[in-house]
């Protein structure tokens, strides 16, 4: 980094937890899928903020939205009604094919409510008797950093040290339908899983994993929770990774690039026979459903109502993967995905996923490693297709100098 960065992160490094060990840029300004650091020099965003900006930096009509509702009202809290949150609830839950939309702010609190309601479900519903209720999720999971969510965790990164940790959850390996059932009990209230891992290194399991998965749900009397947080709104080339495999979930968790990358929006979609079990008092938050993550929220959920994000992550993903497929064996071991989100597996005899970014950054690309050798692409679907190969130009540039 210049003097310049290296003084930012400094001043961050000396007053900011150290809770993320971020590539060394310092990031000014955004538009579309480029970023610029603070010495005006231009990055291809690859990352997309895990996402969250599927829509591209400064997206002019969510920019909009938010503009003019700043200046009508950003925040009455739930005691009162506001003249956004139905709006948005309803075009949310007709996206969804679903009757009814619980707000949140960040995933991991769609993920903590959708527990909550799943358990409630279970007592209330299913008639599972009190505090028995399980939960099955995936080996290799991630759903956020509270408590509860690390405590199924098996990340030790993630999870050890931060006990003690809650009760109520049963792990399987990911993809293994018979695996599911195994573990499916009388007090199973439901099945938490990403349809595409995203953190484990963009992991699609199986096609058949989903629906047998859906069909056991059905069969046992359990919740199916799709927690698409990162891969729902666009990424996969359809609204919902569950889409790919024909699968609707009872639970859809949503976050992320709902809020368009201007403020944090999550929320948790379902039917009302699901959904309504939860009643006034029992579950809330001061922020969610506030009405400027209503008013982004709209413009998200109106952008999707088109199709054109969903079309083009399906074109520009089959660009990126024909692109990627190109350096397999070339110090690239495996490449995973769907639509525009790919996870490649550097050769790690040759480098780590860290050091491969960090030589990206040097060339202009901006990409996120995770566990070891993987690292991930996924830029904002407003990218040029020539962006995308250039991209991997450089990637493939990268791997030649190791
Ligand atoms: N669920 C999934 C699948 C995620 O990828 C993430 C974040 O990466 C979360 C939940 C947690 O979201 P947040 O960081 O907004 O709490």
């Amino acid at each position: 980094p210049t003097e310049r960065q290296a003084q930012a992160i400094a001043l961050e490094d000396e007053h900011a937890a150290h809770n993320y060990h971020p590539l060394p840029v310092v990031i000014a300004e955004g538009e579309g899928a480029w970023v610029t650091d603070i010495d005006g020099r231009r990055y291809l965003d690859c990352l997309a903020a895990y996402s969250a900006v599927n829509f591209g930096h400064s997206h002019p009509l969510l920019l909009d939205a938010a503009r003019a509702q700043l200046d009508r009202i950003t925040l009455t809290s739930r005691a009162f009604h506001n003249d956004q949150l139905g709006p948005f609830a309803a075009e949310l839950a007709a996206l969804a094919g679903k009757d009814l939309v619980l707000p949140m702010n960040t995933g991991a609190e769609a993920v903590e409510t959708a527990i909550k309601v799943a358990r409630a479900w279970g007592y209330r519903v299913k008639g599972v008797p009190d505090g028995r209720a399980n939960i099955v999720v995936m080996a290799g999971n991630f759903h956020g950093r509270t408590i509860t969510i690390v405590s199924f965790s098996d990340d030790p990164d993630a999870r050890d040290g931060f006990g003690p940790y809650t009760p109520g959850f049963r792990t399987v390996p990911y993809g293994d339908a018979d695996a599911v059932a195994a573990a499916i009990d009388d007090d199973t209230v439901a099945v938490l899983v990403e349809p595409i891992q995203g953190e484990a290194g963009v992991v699609v399991p199986p096609a058949d994993f989903l629906p047998a998965v859906r069909a056991l749900c059905d069969e046992r009397r359990v919740l199916l929770i799709a927690d698409e947080i990162q891969s729902g709104l666009g990424r996969v080339g359809a609204t919902f990774a569950c889409d790919l495999v024909g699968v609707v979930p009872d639970l859809y968790l949503l976050g992320k690039a709902l809020g368009g990358g201007i403020v944090p929006v999550s929320a948790v979609v379902g039917d009302r026979d699901v959904l309504g079990v939860i009643q006034p008092g029992e579950h809330g938050s001061t922020f969610g459903g506030n009405p400027l993550a209503a008013a982004v929220g709209r413009a998200v959920v109106g952008l999707l109502a088109t199709g054109e994000p969903q079309e083009r992550a399906e074109l520009l993903g089959r660009r990126l993967h024909s692109d990627l497929a190109r350096l397999l064996g070339h110090g690239v071991r495996e490449v995973r995905g769907a639509g525009l989100w790919a996870g490649i597996d550097i050769d790690p005899a040759l480098a780590t996923g860290r050091e491969v970014c960090e030589l990206l950054m040097e060339r202009g690309v901006l990409a996120k490693d995770t566990h070891g050798s993987t690292i991930r692409l996924a830029p904002p679907i407003v990218v040029e297709p020539s962006e995308i190969d250039w991209a991997v130009d450089q990637l493939e540039a990268v791997l030649r100098e190791l």
